[in-house]
């Protein structure tokens, strides 16, 4: 039976570590699809286009809006982000498990749309360690990393909505740790309703 592809949406404070442990998984397993988003802010130095983000101006987004091209999209500290649909669902049904790399309002807006995503939180050990990485990156003024850090205060809140969190204290732990969960979401049986019913009906054969 042709393995099916799981939206993974994998979500985390600013900071947190998210795109560095993406890159990784990515590097380390062959399975995953990293999505590309949309995004209305400028690149950060060393950040090009079509590989980070498809860095838009404004009226692009919303053309794309318009033509119902993203599956979801968020504002998130003054700048618009969204997910294509095109890639996300070609990747799907090659069955690969295609990773969506959001902030919490789309993460939601997946859930509610595709009930069988399996949704990820990123935590950092502390709150002091979150605030070092943001300040080590180097690439935000101070007041963004304000900003940044008063909205992970309001995403601590949804948390609960998430189907697992993970620790990132030690990076490589931390992707190995993404990777057990999602091979094991493969295993659910809403995962799996083709083979339970195939099976169920030889079993009906066999009586
Ligand atoms: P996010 O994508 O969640 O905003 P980044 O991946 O840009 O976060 O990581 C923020 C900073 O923290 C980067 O400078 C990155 O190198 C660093 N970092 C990420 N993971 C770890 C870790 N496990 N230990 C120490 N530093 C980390
Ligand atoms: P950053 O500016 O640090 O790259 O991203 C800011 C936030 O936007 C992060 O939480 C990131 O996960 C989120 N983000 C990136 N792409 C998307 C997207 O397509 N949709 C939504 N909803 N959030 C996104």
């Amino acid at each position: 039976m042709k393995r099916k592809g799981i939206l993974v949406v994998v979500s985390g404070f600013s900071g947190a570590g998210k795109g560095t442990l993406m890159k990784r998984l990515v590097q380390k397993y062959d399975n995953y699809a990293l999505s590309i988003s949309a995004t209305t802010r400028a690149p950060r130095p060393g950040e090009e286009d079509g590989r980070e983000y498809f860095f838009v101006t404004k009226e692009e987004f919303m053309q794309r809006i318009a033509e119902d091209a993203l599956i979801e999209y968020a504002c998130y500290c003054d700048h618009y982000y969204g997910t294509p649909r095109d890639y996300a669902q070609k990747h799907l049904e090659e069955g690969r498990d295609v990773i969506l790399e959001i902030e919490i309002q789309g993460a939601l807006k997946i859930k509610n749309k595709y009930p069988d995503a399996l949704l990820l939180f990123v935590m950092p050990p502390s709150a002091a360690e979150l605030r070092r990485r943001l300040s080590g990156r180097g690439t935000e003024t101070k007041e963004v990393i304000d900003q940044r850090l008063h909205r992970a205060t309001e995403e601590a809140r949804g948390i609960e909505e998430y189907d697992y969190i993970v620790i990132n204290d030690d990076l490589d732990t931390c992707v190995e740790e993404l990777h057990a969960i999602i091979t094991a979401a493969h295993n659910t049986p809403v995962r799996n309703e083709e083979f339970i019913e195939k099976m169920r009906r030889e079993l009906e054969g066999e009586k």
